[in-house]
């Protein structure tokens, strides 16, 4: 398994009347066709990290390279999974419309675009669903055209911001299976951030756990599941209930990294 993400001493300080420093120093990497998730505190910089990772945000310090190439400015073959699917879909044009948008950009015929489409919306198991409009489906049916579109770009590296998090708990569920088995399916490298420890293990090859802000890893787990979860079993299971515990009591023990002297260094 090659690297696919390499994360060297990211940080970012936003600017204005207080700068404000959200990610100190990151340094970590994802393997290719990793599920890595980033569980930390509300607030601690999880956005500012993916934001920073797509290029959304420029970072004060520190390289991305993304299968090999350095990072400068938003990368094609990256996608992004937001919360807010709401304001992520574009309400005036239907599903299938929804999905091919960004193909259009990447240079795809009009054929391809329509055989994409069709394709990842099989996929999330919205087939029947194309010609709809995003106002007329469900909360958790909307985040699964969300993640096709991501999917339509074939994308090297998924990254998703609390993607599960503004659904009721059984789509929230469901919506954590289905990228369980679309990930395996298409071999995807996801890159994962939320603030619930129970779904970082779930759904993780991987845990990496973060401090308060300015955001800092404490720990780097391995999550040691199998492939073949399920939310009842597998959330029982002596493993699942050991890690879960685990990083609670990181998250609640770290102590707050000082800023004022994480700042100091990267100045030295
Ligand atoms: P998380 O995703 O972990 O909740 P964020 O990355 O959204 O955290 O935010 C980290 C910190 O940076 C927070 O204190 C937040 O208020 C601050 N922050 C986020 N975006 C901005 C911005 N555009 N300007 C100034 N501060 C920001």
């Amino acid at each position: 398994m090659g690297t696919m993400l390499d994360v060297t001493g990211l940080g970012h300080t936003y600017d204005g009347r207080q700068a404000h420093t959200a990610m100190s120093d990151l340094t970590f990497t994802v393997a290719s066709g990793e599920l890595t998730c980033i569980v930390g505190p509300s607030g601690c910089g999880k956005s500012t990290l993916l934001r920073c990772i797509a290029r959304l945000v420029e970072p004060s310090r520190g390289q991305v390279h993304l299968h090999g190439d350095l990072v400068r400015e938003v990368p094609e073959d990256l996608a992004v999974v937001f919360q807010d699917y709401s304001r992520s879909l574009f309400p005036w044009m239907s599903v299938r419309g929804n999905i091919e948008f960004p193909l259009r950009s990447r240079g795809l015929s009009k054929a391809e675009r329509r055989e994409r489409a069709t394709e990842t919306l099989g996929w999330v198991g919205l087939a029947d669903a194309a010609a709809k409009y995003p106002w007329q489906l469900s909360g958790g049916m909307q985040q699964r055209v969300a993640i096709a579109r991501a999917l339509a770009c074939r994308p090297a590296l998924l990254l998703m911001d609390e993607p599960f998090a503004s659904v009721d708990a059984q789509t929230r569920f469901d919506l954590e299976d289905l990228l369980l088995r679309v990930r395996k399916e298409q071999d995807t490298t996801v890159l994962l951030v939320t603030h619930d420890i129970d779904e970082s293990v779930y759904l993780g090859d991987r845990v990496l756990v973060l401090s308060q802000a300015p955001a800092e890893i404490v720990a780097d787990l391995p999550v040691e599941l199998g492939d073949d979860r399920d939310q009842i079993t597998t959330r029982e299971s002596e493993t699942f209930v050991h890690l879960r515990g685990e990083i609670a009591r990181l998250l609640r023990d770290t102590p707050i990294p000082d800023s004022t002297s994480s700042q100091a260094a990267h100045r030295g």
